[in-house]
């Protein structure tokens, strides 16, 4: 299965990602973890990057096709994947169109995580990450025991740079214009699958997996 999936920031799509590609066993490729590594191992891209994600802005479309380009290209994605975090506008969407033409490989399906706004902000700035494992935590809906350190490996928690109240309303205006378009674009191509992404995680997991599972090879 060649999987999309789209959606607000805050709708859970990393975490539903996991769970998706595992059920399916197909690699996970997410451009913002693939940004975050980069930043934290200090290569050119990451410094590059850096600057767009702290304010909460788009990474510039040549940088990011390229990347997801040899992504692609690596052994593990012939069989499938799942893209989480791209495309993330229109332009993108016609990049990915053409390499998978060029792979004679076309995109099964573009799942969208529909949830509300307020939601959404509520999600994005509870959420603390670990510094160690990168385990992500949720203030109200999933607390560590011990406030700031992750229960998994004892590591401090932070909050994101682009998880903070001012850069979160900024994401979400860039989502609302720039990524929200996709979904009438994959709807015409016949590609959309909507569910809604309200609720406890495991209960949003299954609906996602029951709405893909007709696209499965
Ligand atoms: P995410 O973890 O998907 O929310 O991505 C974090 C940040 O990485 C975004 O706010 C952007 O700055 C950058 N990023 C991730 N994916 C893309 C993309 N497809 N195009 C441009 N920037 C991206």
């Amino acid at each position: 299965m060649r999987l999309v999936l789209v959606g607000p920031p805050g709708a859970g799509k990393g975490t539903q990602a996991e769970f998706i590609a595992e059920n399916f066993g197909i690699p996970k490729i997410s451009t913002g973890d693939i940004f975050r590594h980069n930043v934290s191992t200090g290569t050119d891209l990451g410094r590059l990057a850096k600057k767009y994600m702290d304010a909460g802005d788009l990474v510039p479309d040549e940088v990011t096709n390229a990347m997801v380009r040899d992504r692609l290209a690596q052994p593990d994605a012939k069989e499938g994947f799942l893209l989480d975090g791209f495309p993330r506008n229109v332009a993108q969407a016609d990049e990915l169109n053409g390499i998978l033409d060029e792979l004679g490989a076309p995109l099964s399906v573009v799942l969208d995580l529909d949830v509300d706004f307020d939601e959404v902000v509520k999600r994005l700035s509870g959420r603390r990450t670990c510094k160690q494992c990168g385990h992500v935590w949720h203030m109200e809906f999933d607390p560590p025991k011990a406030p700031g350190i992750c229960d998994k490996c004892g590591g401090e928690l932070f909050q994101r740079d682009d998880d903070k109240p001012e850069t979160v309303r900024h994401r979400l205006e860039v989502y609302h214009e720039q990524t929200e378009p996709l979904i009438g674009f994959y709807r015409e191509a016949g590609k959309l699958v909507a569910i809604d992404a309200f609720g406890a995680v495991e209960d949003v997991t299954e609906r996602a997996i029951s709405a893909l599972t007709p696209y499965a090879d």
